[in-house]
């Protein structure tokens, strides 16, 4: 009888990102298998000390599989997560400029399975470690839980702001006497409006902004801010006047996301 052999390729200490590799391993022809996911998914506070989920595939596809492991760029992770969240739809959509396009990011959807931020703001925390600040601020509503979270990784101080009477301002209330350099989190970036209006908010209050860190910058990287920009993932989703759209052309539906609970924070 030919025995098979199984290798190990990759370990994990997050369940999450164990899956995320295997699908990926999956996707591309590879035939892999998790050891001990059963073992975090029961015990995963206790367990993570004492096992690894370990990515195994049979040894004829150790080599290639490890390049693709590592080969994995962020956007590869990102792409993946909101597109098993759900979050990457396609179809015919009408955006607030009141444009038309075929993709659409539903961003809730990201905060609706809080690992999956959790493990989108791990990657936006690796990223921001190397400028120096005290604080995170969210923009409301979307930023404030990513911030929160992100200031939560990298153990420092939050912070939100928010619209009041159509003007960018920070809650009140917040101690800022020991804040000096603040880092901006935001879910998506699309025209920066609004980022710029949260840089000047800070500067205004005496806080230096250092950074800016967005999930996914869908400008395409058009949009530039005084301050450096990391994002996880970068997309151009093309808008269309809807006198030139393909999709009304073939009588497509059209949708208008998040119409129905628009709200001024
Ligand atoms: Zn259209």
């Amino acid at each position: 009888m030919e025995e098979k052999v199984i290798v190990t390729v990759a370990t994990y200490t997050n369940l999450f990102e164990a899956e995320l590799a295997k699908s990926l391993l999956e996707d591309s022809g590879f035939h892999p298998n998790l050891l001990n996911e059963r073992m975090m998914g029961m015990y995963a506070s206790i367990a993570g000390d004492m096992y690894k989920i370990e990515l195994q595939v049979p040894e004829s596809e150790e080599q290639e599989a490890k390049e693709l492991i590592t080969g994995l760029e962020d956007s590869d992770y990102v792409t993946r997560i909101l597109q098993s969240e759900g979050a990457l739809l396609d179809g015919h959509f009408q955006l607030t400029s009141g444009k038309h396009s075929n993709q659409y990011i539903e961003k809730i959807r990201i905060l609706q399975n809080p690992e999956a931020a959790h493990n989108l703001c791990k990657r936006l925390a690796e990223h921001l470690v190397e400028y120096e600040f005290d604080a995170v601020v969210g923009p409301a509503y979307g930023g404030i839980a990513l911030a929160f979270e992100v200031a939560l990784i990298m153990k420092k101080n939050f912070l939100f702001t928010q619209r009041k009477d159509g003007e960018m301002t920070l809650r009140s209330g917040f101690d800022l006497s020991k804040l000096k350099k603040v880092a901006i989190v935001e879910d998506i970036l699309t025209t920066g409006g609004s980022i710029q209006e949260v840089i000047s908010c800070l500067e205004n209050r005496g806080l230096e902004v250092v950074a800016v860190g967005v999930l996914v910058d869908r400008s395409g990287g058009k949009v530039q801010f005084p301050v450096p920009l990391e994002s996880l993932f970068c997309i151009d989703i093309p808008a269309f006047n809807p006198d030139n759209c393909d999709a009304c052309k073939q009588g497509l539906p059209l949708v208008k996301p998040g119409s129905s609970d628009k709200v001024s924070f």
